[in-house]
């Protein structure tokens, strides 16, 4: 087995993409579909809405809903159309369900107000909310992190969230789920990663007290807080080295795959998980979490 250092080479060809990343050129293509998650109706008859829907563990879950029934709304950034398109037709060709695209910056609040409109206009409901788009600039120090980018970090992975609940929540009926996308950084931390870090840290806060808030309108909240995985983040944004060993230094000793991830994200939305709310599930490849 080659090694770079004392870290194992997983993805040798892969080589570092322009920022946001593009699923359908990565190398080897994330896997987001497979015989473990099965066909049935656990979402039948419902409406999710999945930002950051085009590519990685986003694409993943719109696979995972569409597979039990679930019509589906994903947002974008307008780059990443091809993505989308790609997303669109592999739901609607295997399994037959609707795909709305939705083209987009969520990090701005109008943006996310039309967003929610265009999917009850287009549905006539929503049902599920998965606040998933998020970045990160992974830098040295904390004297490199400029105030621009700690910004622009804080308004995709925290404000969205704020805003796309707001929007979709004189929608959302009894019985209806958010699911928010945080990460292990939440709860081990990450040197290179301090601004994306504490931004899952109050995405895993805001889950917990959005929960509180909407438990007695039978509102379920809850967050998944990936490990290392496969995706165009990774690819778009760490070192081409970093990039090559990426996920070698978890437990499993390899990364996970979006396919890994959305099975969370599915049991959270459907009625298995009726009394579960204001929790964290951790799909990370075996790191022990506390708190
Ligand atoms: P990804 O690149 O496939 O997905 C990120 C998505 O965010 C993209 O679909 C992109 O369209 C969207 N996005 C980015 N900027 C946006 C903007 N301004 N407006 C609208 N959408 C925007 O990567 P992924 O790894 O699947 O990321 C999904 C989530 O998972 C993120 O919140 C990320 O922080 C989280 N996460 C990823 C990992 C990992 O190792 N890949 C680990 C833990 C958590």
């Amino acid at each position: 087995m080659k090694k770079n250092g004392s870290k194992r080479i997983i993805h040798p060809k892969q080589k570092k993409q322009v920022k946001p990343g593009q699923e359908h050129n990565m190398v080897p293509e994330p896997v987001f579909d497979n015989g473990f998650i099965e066909r049935g109706s656990q979402l039948k008859g419902k409406v999710a809405l999945i930002s950051g829907g085009d590519s990685g563990i986003g694409k993943a879950t719109a696979v995972a809903f569409t597979k039990q029934g679930c019509d589906v709304a994903i947002t974008y950034l307008p780059g990443e159309k091809t993505d989308a398109l790609q997303t669109q037709a592999y739901v609607e060709e295997h399994y037959g369900k609707r795909c709305l695209l939705l083209p987009g910056d969520v990090a701005k609040e109008n943006t996310c107000v039309k967003m929610v409109e265009r999917v009850v206009k287009h549905f006539g409901r929503l049902d599920i909310l998965v606040n998933n788009a998020g970045t990160h600039y992974p830098k040295d120090s904390i004297a490199e992190i400029s105030s621009r980018q700690l910004v622009k970090t804080f308004e995709l992975n925290v404000f969205s969230m704020f805003y796309m609940v707001k929007a979709a929540l004189p929608y959302l009926k009894a019985g209806a789920s958010i699911i928010n996308t945080a990460s292990v950084t939440a709860y081990r931390g990450s040197a290179h990663l301090l601004d994306y870090s504490a931004t899952k840290g109050a995405v895993v806060s805001f889950t917990r007290s959005l929960a509180a808030s909407l438990v007695e309108k039978k509102i379920r909240v809850n967050a998944v807080a990936p490990g290392p995985v496969w995706t165009p983040l990774i690819a778009s944004s760490m070192k081409p080295e970093q990039i090559k060993t990426f996920g070698s230094d978890s437990p499993m000793k390899r990364p996970g795959q979006p396919v890994e991830i959305a099975g969370c994200y599915l049991f959270l939305a459907s009625e298995a998980a009726s009394f579960i709310t204001g929790q964290v599930l951790h799909p990370n490849g075996g790191e022990i979490i506390n708190g």
